[in-house]
């Protein structure tokens, strides 16, 4: 399947819409369904003032794309980042659309942003921002509408800010409304570390896959947040050894594998893996480039492009982060037969346990850990074994057969509902 964008794609709404065009090409579908399949049903542009610590006032921008609706609520993470702008938001709400699909969770695709950077920002301030920004766009989420949570600079506690926000404008308590929520307010066990989860296991099942004996795997992480933390954890508790990790700041580097718990200890201590003892420093873009067997990208877009896919020397790469890996590179790394699990599969573990976290709201009952674990486990290995089929099926590599396969359930659900009116 050739992509029919004919220059080289540079930004993350071009990669999204690319691979959109690709499966659209690969389906056979017509321009009018393309067009709207390309388009997001509701976007919203707020401005976000805030009253600064020291009195003086800031004011930000704020947006929530909901992307498509077809399947049901809108559901995708709110990001902190001085880089949020419009169009990142809209391709990542069009990549929800397809993960929702591709687990099979009855939602639709959506993301919010402002961009600030979280870390110039007291907590006081970080509340009001959260604040301003949920009551401005109030109107458009509801757990019946679109369920925000956690992305990158967001946590647990935006989500209870912003829970309590929702709660108090419309007069009674809501659960439902975001998903990530900390446990004491209807969270689910679980769901703080269920995107890791996914991408570990989704990296056990694709080394294997590639007959790769995951007892002597090595692996690199890029990224040590939420998802990037917990997800060389896990692959640590596999018998992996993590080699290398980085994060915003630098690298470190253990060729005998870090010592993951201490490192996050350290990570949680200094705010950095920078300067942890038992590792070497590391350039933060050779982390990219070494030679093990799986490389995990859990930070931000675009860190694999055109220019360092061929020295790529992984074998296997699994996406914690949301698009990661150009379109081009995307091409370079197929040619060398690197073999890629696209973040819409990967890290579906977030999105799986908010399902869970959001039923549990909704029915006012609690799932034990175990059960959200193995429930976690059936269903993405369930997406997982689709993927595969669709994509030996018809000679796809996993990215084309995971975009066409949501690409279908969402068009198969538009065209049951019919066009109004
Ligand atoms: P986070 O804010 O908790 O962590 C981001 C990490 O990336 C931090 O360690 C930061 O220092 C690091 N980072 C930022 N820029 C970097 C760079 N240039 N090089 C190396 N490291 C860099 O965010 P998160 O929630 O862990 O999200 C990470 C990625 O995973 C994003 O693409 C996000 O959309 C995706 N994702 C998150 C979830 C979730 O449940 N949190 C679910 C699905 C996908």
């Amino acid at each position: 399947m050739s992509t029919p964008l004919a220059h080289a794609t540079r930004t993350p709404l071009e990669d999204a819409h690319a691979q959109l065009a690709a499966a659209v090409a690969h389906l056979g579908y017509g321009e009018g369904l393309h067009r709207m399949l390309a388009t997001a049903r509701r976007e919203l542009t707020v401005s976000v003032p805030l009253r600064r610590d020291d009195g003086s006032v800031a004011v930000y921008v704020g947006h929530r794309v909901q992307h498509n609706l077809s399947r049901g609520p809108a559901k995708g993470g709110l990001r902190f980042s001085p880089a949020v702008d419009l169009d990142e938001v809209r391709a990542l709400a069009m990549w929800m659309t397809w993960k929702c699909a591709l687990v099979d969770v009855p939602y639709g695709g959506a993301k919010g942003g402002i961009a600030i950077d979280p870390r110039t920002h007291s907590t006081a301030e970080l509340e009001r921002v959260t604040r301003r920004y949920t009551s401005e766009i109030l109107p458009i989420i509801g757990p019946d509408i679109d369920i925000p949570a956690p992305d990158i600079g967001t946590d647990e506690q935006t989500m209870a800010w912003m829970m309590d926000t929702y709660s108090v404008n419309v007069g009674h308590t809501v659960p439902g409304v975001v998903t990530g929520k900390p446990i004491s307010l209807g969270g689910s066990l679980g769901r703080a570390s269920s995107t890791s989860r996914g991408v570990a296991h989704v990296s056990i099942l694709a080394l294997r896959h590639r007959r790769i004996r995951v007892d002597q795997a090595t692996a690199v992480v890029q990224g040590f947040g939420k998802v990037g933390r917990d997800a060389a954890r896990f692959l640590a508790e596999a018998g992996i050894r993590v080699q290398a990790v980085s994060d915003v700041d630098g690298a470190v580097y253990s060729s005998t594998g870090l010592d993951v718990p201490a490192l996050i200890r350290h990570a949680e201590r200094t705010g950095s893996v920078v300067g942890f003892p038992d590792a070497e420093p590391l350039d933060p873009a050779e982390l990219l480039l070494l030679d093990v067997d799986l490389l995990v990208p859990a930070a931000i877009e675009g860190v694999i492009t055109a220019e360092n896919a061929s020295q790529v020397k992984a074998r296997v790469i699994v996406e914690g982060a949301n698009g990661p890996t150009t379109q081009d590179a995307d091409a370079i790394l197929a040619e060398r037969d690197v073999f890629v699990v696209p973040d819409i599969l990967a890290n579906s573990g977030g999105v799986i346990v908010s399902y869970f976290e959001w039923v549990q709201a909704n029915q006012a009952y609690r799932w034990t850990e175990d059960e959200v674990t193995l429930r976690l486990s059936e269903r993405i290995t369930a997406a997982w074994n689709a993927v595969l089929a669709y994509a030996e099926r018809r000679s796809l590599t996993l990215r084309q057969a995971a975009t066409a396969l949501a690409v279908e359930r969402v068009t198969e659900a538009h065209r049951l509902r019919g066009l109004y009116p």
